[in-house]
């Protein structure tokens, strides 16, 4: 769905945990670049390559994937991407989450509920793809390490912000141009409205709502979130809502 000038958001039904749920990477796009920000649960490639012609973008023009955190339906595509697209593709993440996204250590959460009372109760087919993950997960280099406050000369200016809590290396990026905040799982949306991070699915909450702190000084008009999609409004109205879940 074209939510700004050079903005998209990509529907994709993710099913593997269970109960089916739409998520949402981002394309933002000029003459010179087009960027992915997270690339959906593995098996994903041919449905984010289908959605990113139909919006009428060569897919042979995406040169750049972002990747928010490390989570599993955030970096999922992400090799096959690389090993399927013949062009060269630049993979930002934080230094943070990076370990996880490149092999090095397990992905926090899948690790997390491996270890935890609550594994056993889990239906046996999520079970068996939480195991698979583990044993070979979607591992993708890094190529450039993002910092909080950096800002991407890309597609009008795009500010990183690190907003942990989520995962240690969380990011959430401010779109300068059209005023878009690309939230990750920072936030989520339902029935187009701001709710905080699932709670459930979030490590550090304190943190996690700490980090809501740091988009208040950007003037955000649109919200996308990667479950629950988009939420527009005015800026203040924007502004307010995310003091209200920081707390
Ligand atoms: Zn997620």
């Amino acid at each position: 769905m074209k939510i700004a000038e050079g903005v998209a958001t990509l529907e994709l039904t993710m099913s593997f945990s269970g109960t089916p749920s739409v998520i949402h990477p981002t394309l933002v796009w000029d003459e010179t670049n087009v960027l992915l920000f997270d690339t959906g649960t593995p098996g994903q490639s041919k449905p984010i390559r289908e959605e990113i012609e139909r919006l009428g973008i060569d897919i042979a023009r995406l040169d750049k994937v972002v990747l928010t955190h490390q989570d599993i339906d955030h970096l999922g595509s992400m090799p096959k991407l690389r090993e399927e697209l013949p062009q060269t593709l630049e993979v930002f993440a934080h230094a943070e989450d990076k370990p996880s996204i490149e092999g090095e250590k397990p992905i926090l959460k899948m690790s997390m509920l491996r270890q935890s009372p609550r594994f056993d109760t889990l239906p046996e087919s999520f079970r068996t793809i939480v195991e698979h993950v583990l044993a070979s997960p979607p591992v993708s280099k890094v190529d450039t390490l993002l910092a909080d406050g950096e800002k991407l000369p890309y597609c009008g200016g795009i500010t990183t912000i690190h907003t942990p809590g989520h995962t240690p290396g969380h990011l959430s990026f401010y779109l300068h141009a059209s005023k878009v905040l690309i939230a990750g799982d920072a936030l989520m949306a339902a029935d187009g409205k701001l709710i905080g991070p699932n709670e459930s699915a979030t490590p550090d909450m304190p943190l996690a709502l700490a980090s809501l702190r740091k988009l208040l000084p950007y003037d955000i008009e649109t919200v996308v979130c990667y479950h629950g999609g988009v939420v527009t409004g005015a800026a203040a109205d924007i502004r307010s809502r995310l003091e209200e879940l920081a707390g």
